[in-house]
């Protein structure tokens, strides 16, 4: 990972921050070496800031830290992508991006979101993740059982019944996917193919 930091002439280099979850923008600043080899170190951005003359980590005073998931190189290695799961808002104005508020999206993808954080963070008494950590077979099993519940209520007639099964199914599996290492959308780009 080979950055080239002198493209400028100045020792910076422009880095979009991005929410590792939404996949939103969340701002854009400038690193130098310094700030990135910190960066890399403390899994926390830290950037160039111009106006300040110094090395500058996000949430210094705020505490609204950007906590470095993945960092990702453009293909003439002049720009940097980070992956960051943020502390707090990430703009100085209190919105959550310096790009406007957060987007809602459908539910569907929030729960993924929520299923994502529970795993991703070990929350050791949530449901998810202990079923997640349980393994591939159990969580692939539960959808299995889960589908079956939602064939028999099918072919009853209480409809109550039928939406919890089925909900109990998706729900399970979005686990999953992430359990495979896949996001509903890697899954909607196989059946937009097919309509191509
Ligand atoms: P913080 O790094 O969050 O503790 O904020 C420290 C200072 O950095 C703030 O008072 C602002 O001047 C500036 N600042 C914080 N967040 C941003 C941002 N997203 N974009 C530009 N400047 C910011
Ligand atoms: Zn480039
Ligand atoms: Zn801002
Ligand atoms: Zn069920």
């Amino acid at each position: 990972m080979k950055i080239d930091f002198n493209k400028n002439n100045d020792g910076l280099v422009p880095v979009i921050i991005q929410d590792y979850l939404t996949l939103q923008v969340l701002m854009l600043g400038y690193m130098n070496e310094e700030a990135f080899e910190k960066t890399k170190k403390e899994e926390k951005v830290t950037f160039f800031s111009r106006s300040k003359n110094r090395l500058w980590t996000k949430g210094e005073t705020s505490n609204h830290y950007l906590w470095v998931k993945d960092i990702q190189i453009d293909c003439d290695r002049d720009t940097i992508l980070i992956l960051a799961s943020p502390e707090g808002p990430t703009c100085h104005t209190g919105s959550y991006s310096c790009f406007g508020e957060k987007k809602s999206l459908g539910f569907i993808y929030e729960l993924q979101q929520i299923i994502n954080q529970r795993i991703d963070e070990k929350v050791k008494d949530s449901y998810t993740y202990k079923l997640f950590e349980r393994g591939m077979n159990k969580v692939a099993q539960k959808v299995g059982e889960e589908a079956v519940e939602v064939v028999i209520e099918a072919k009853d007639n209480n409809e109550n019944l039928f939406k919890n099964e089925a909900a109990d199914l998706l729900y399970h599996y979005l686990i999953l996917l992430k359990a495979k290492g896949y996001r509903l959308e890697d899954i909607e780009e196989v059946l937009m193919e097919r309509n191509r």
